[in-house]
């Protein structure tokens, strides 16, 4: 492939995709890690996940997170190749793995906690609440729409 050693990447936002696609800039682009721009709004890098910490101690994730083995495979493929801050032989992906054998999580889908998959409460509310909610859905917006004279609605397109 060809290096882009004087390319210059400028990214918004530091969340876990643009940190990704930073990391396979330098990995897989040939572009130098001073030549890229992460411009992030929050003080914080990470978006979404929670990120705090710093470039130096390193960063946790704050919030429950599930980081299973058999999905995410793009995100462990570039976790794979950063070494951990303890021991540089070690990559993140390594020691997440370790992490996960060590501690088994146990998170239920959090609707269904204590309800089991074919609960017939459930089963019995949930059509009722729909067939009630949904004529009510469509008969409010068709209303108001009917209320348009047709041709105001055609000038407007
Ligand atoms: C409570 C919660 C639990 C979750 N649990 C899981 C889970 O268990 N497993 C899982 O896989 N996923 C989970 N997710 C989803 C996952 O965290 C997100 O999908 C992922 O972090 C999104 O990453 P991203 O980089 O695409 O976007 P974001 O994380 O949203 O990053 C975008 C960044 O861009 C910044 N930004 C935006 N606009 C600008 C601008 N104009 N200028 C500068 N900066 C800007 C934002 O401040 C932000 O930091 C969870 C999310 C939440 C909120």
């Amino acid at each position: 492939m060809k290096s882009h050693e004087e390319a210059k990447a400028y990214i918004v936002g530091a969340g876990i995709a643009s940190l990704s696609a930073a990391v396979l800039l330098i990995r897989d682009g040939g572009f130098r890690g001073s030549n890229i721009r992460i411009m992030e709004e929050l003080e914080v890098a990470g978006g979404a996940l929670d990120g705090s910490g710093d470039p130096v101690k390193g960063y946790v994730t704050r919030g429950g997170r599930m980081w299973t083995e058999e999905a995410y495979v793009c995100l462990w493929d570039v976790l794979d190749t950063i070494p951990t801050l303890a021991d540089p032989a070690k990559s993140v992906k390594d020691d997440v793995w370790a992490f996960n054998k060590a501690w088994h999580s146990n998170s239920h889908a959090r609707f269904l906690l204590l309800v089991s998959a074919a609960d017939p409460l459930t089963f019995l509310v949930v059509p009722v609440l729909l067939a009630l909610v949904a004529p009510w859905a469509c008969y409010v917006p068709a209303r108001r729409a009917m209320r348009v004279d047709p041709m105001v609605a055609l000038r407007q397109d």
